[in-house]
């Protein structure tokens, strides 16, 4: 990695880590899971507000774990609110593959913005042991939408 975007990915979960956006129970969701990562102890919850259309109204979540775990959660609900539901399982494809080097990135269709900010988050690929770390609250997110109550990382 270039040594500017290692700065920004650690200034990046510094900040995010310190000052977690939507971290916070959700009124009135539509969906909910638990995500847990035992290999670091991370455990959190994210919570969806899905309206009729399939458009994630909001999301939101609460938990306890490692700064990228919970800078990855805080970017995440950024990222995903607004979306469709397919836009955000899209978004969730392409970090994976950024993330883990497992598989080519798709990047179509997802906003400069969204892309360069999963960029920076992705650079934890330079760490391997913390990529479920980064990855557990979108795994959470994925899993909630899709109706189940619980995912792990194991
Ligand atoms: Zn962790």
């Amino acid at each position: 990695m270039f040594e500017e975007m290692r700065d920004l990915y650690q200034e990046v979960i510094l900040e995010h880590g310190k000052h977690p956006r939507n971290c916070r129970h959700l009124e009135r969701c539509t969906q909910e899971a638990m995500g847990k990562n035992p290999a670091c102890g991370d455990a959190l919850v994210v919570y969806l507000k899905i309206d009729p259309e399939g458009i994630v109204q909001d999301c939101s979540f609460l938990g306890q774990g490692c700064a990228i775990s919970m800078a990855s959660a805080s970017m995440m609900t950024e990222i995903v609110r607004g979306k469709s539901q397919e836009a955000a399982a899209r978004v969730f494809r392409a970090f994976h593959a950024l993330a883990t080097g497992d598989g080519e990135p798709d990047l179509t269709g997802l906003n400069e913005d969204d892309v360069e900010r999963l960029q920076v988050l992705a650079g934890v690929r330079e760490y391997p042991v913390r990529v479920k770390c980064a990855t557990l609250a979108w795994h959470t997110m994925s899993a909630a939408m899709q109706g189940d109550e619980a995912t792990s990382t194991e």
